[in-house]
């Protein structure tokens, strides 16, 4: 038992711990164990917390059990973790050590969940490939000459190695569902306000939303379950009640029965590569099996959503890195020679190429004279396609399509070209705009690479989503397969 213990449930993790089976103890053991062996080939984590982690797991012993305690996990490094190292991915916070704890990192250590380490992402999240890291690329476990995605791809990359059974992600524009889709896993971008963003380090304000990694759709339901709920400390946090999402879970793929899923014909057109779109379509043949109703919708204003997103995101980027300045934390250069300098140098050194890019954009489309051609016309568009997505939620339950439109891409072959890079998200930044929960789940492969479903629900629908999935999951076993050289 003990040889497999990364690739079970967390539901079995817990009853082998409740059972004496195995100690958290030993459990964590196991997996700093596969850290060791295996990060230093796919760069997942930035920073370790082995000693941290004996410690917690040490603990757990005595504590009243819970679904998650003693269950060790991985944070993305851009959850503020009180007195360990946060750097989300750039040099202006290598020296970073937080005074305080995110509300989502709060409630999973709380659960008694363990902290493995702080996963490697692109810096300040934007990014599509884990390549804008001040630490290095990140391999994926499926071919480590390919990316895992980005911008949460330390996180997606350790899950699919089994360096952890859970990891945390954020999804401004994708960040979630593209890494998983890319790697192979499952990974749950909950409705814009279900979760805290407190302490979470800012990209986008009014799009960053913080979510989950795991094997399976079950497991993001225990995590979901713990990270969800309204927090003072986050004005935009809703504050309705969080169901039991795991409880929830149908005990078999029945629910599928008459659901209306939605295939929005602008997420299947020109761009979508044949493989990922095969394996697309048998997952979708799959549910309508099972007497799902399938019906095409339309979703018009899709190909404004890139626009859109690249304005708005930079503008909120460049309003909220403002706050690096050399002066109260982060990155200081050596020697200024007055105020000004301070800060030019201090922000020329800190962030790299593609933070700067976004600061530059950001700025533009805010001065005045360019505000109302782009920030304001980018609001507009941005609620014309959250009003597509309400109108078609009228027709079906739940949509249906691909993630991304092809597979993992080799490293260094978008890097040069923003443009392309950007249009990764193309299938994932709508529901972003419109603030919706989706999920990404394992539906096959494509030349040994995996490919993603993505399932989007209304607002405050994740019970649905993750029912959907768990039912899927329950029919395939896409989401079991392991990379070989990590089974
Ligand atoms: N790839 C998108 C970007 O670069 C989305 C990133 C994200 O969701 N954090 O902005």
């Amino acid at each position: 038992m003990t040889d497999a213990l990364h690739r079970v449930s967390v539901s079995t993790l817990r009853a082998g711990l409740t059972a004496g089976d195995f100690s958290p103890a030993e459990l964590t053991a196991h997996f700093l164990d596969r850290i060791e062996r295996f990060d230093s080939g796919l760069n997942t984590l930035v920073t370790r917390c082995d000693e941290g982690a004996r410690r917690q797991a040490d603990a757990v012993a005595s504590q009243k059990a819970e679904a998650l305690s003693g269950i060790p996990l991985i944070q993305k490094d851009i959850f503020c973790t009180e007195g360990v190292r946060t750097t989300c991915g750039s040099r202006m916070l290598d020296q970073f050590i937080p005074p305080y704890q995110a509300t989502s990192a709060a409630r999973l250590a709380e659960a008694g969940s363990v902290l493995l380490g702080k996963a490697n992402m692109d810096e300040f999240a934007m990014g599509s490939s884990n390549e804008t890291s001040y630490y290095g690329p990140v391999r994926n476990p499926w071919d480590t000459d390919r990316v895992p995605g980005g911008s949460s791809g330390g996180s997606a990359a350790a899950v699919a190695a089994g360096l952890a059974p859970l990891a945390t992600g954020t999804d401004t524009g994708g960040s979630i569902r593209q890494p998983a889709a890319l790697c192979g896993i499952t990974g749950l971008k909950p409705t814009y306000g279900r979760v805290s963003r407190y302490g979470m380090i800012a990209f986008a304000s009014s799009l960053d939303q913080a979510g989950c990694f795991a094997r399976r759709a079950e497991d993001c339901a225990h995590m979901l379950g713990r990270m969800a709920g309204f927090d003072p400390r986050d004005s935009t946090s809703v504050d309705a009640p969080v169901p039991d999402y795991h409880g929830g879970l149908p005990a078999d793929p029945g629910m599928l029965k008459g659901l209306k899923v939605g295939l929005p014909k602008e997420y299947f057109a020109d761009g979508l590569v044949p493989g990922t779109r095969g394996c697309v379509q048998a997952a979708i043949d799959e549910l309508a099996g099972q007497g799902a109703e399938i019906v095409e919708v339309t979703l018009p204003n899709t190909g404004l959503a890139v626009p859109t997103y690249y304005v708005l995101a930079p503008a909120e980027a460049s309003s909220n890195l403002a706050r690096f300045d050399g002066v109260r934390y982060g990155h200081r250069c050596e020697q200024p020679r007055d105020l000004e300098d301070l800060y030019l140098r201090s922000r020329a050194e800190g962030f790299g190429r593609e933070v700067q890019r976004r600061i530059m954009i950001g700025a533009y489309v805010l001065s005045a004279g360019y505000y109302d051609a782009y920030y304001l016309k980018a609001q507009k568009t941005r609620r014309l396609i959250a009003d597509d997505f309400a109108r078609v939620f009228e027709q079906v339950n739940i949509i249906a399509s691909p993630t991304t439109q092809s597979t993992a891409f080799r490293l260094g072959e978008k890097l040069d070209d923003p443009v392309t890079m950007y249009l990764n998200d193309i299938y994932t930044i709508p529901a972003n705009l419109a603030g919706l929960p989706g999920i990404s789940v394992p539906a096959g492969f494509d030349q040994g690479l995996p490919v993603g479903l993505q399932l989007l629900a209304p607002w405050f629908a994740e019970q649905q989503l993750l029912n959907v999935a768990h039912a899927y999951q329950l029919l395939t076993d896409w989401h079991l397969q392991w990379p070989e050289a990590y089974a």
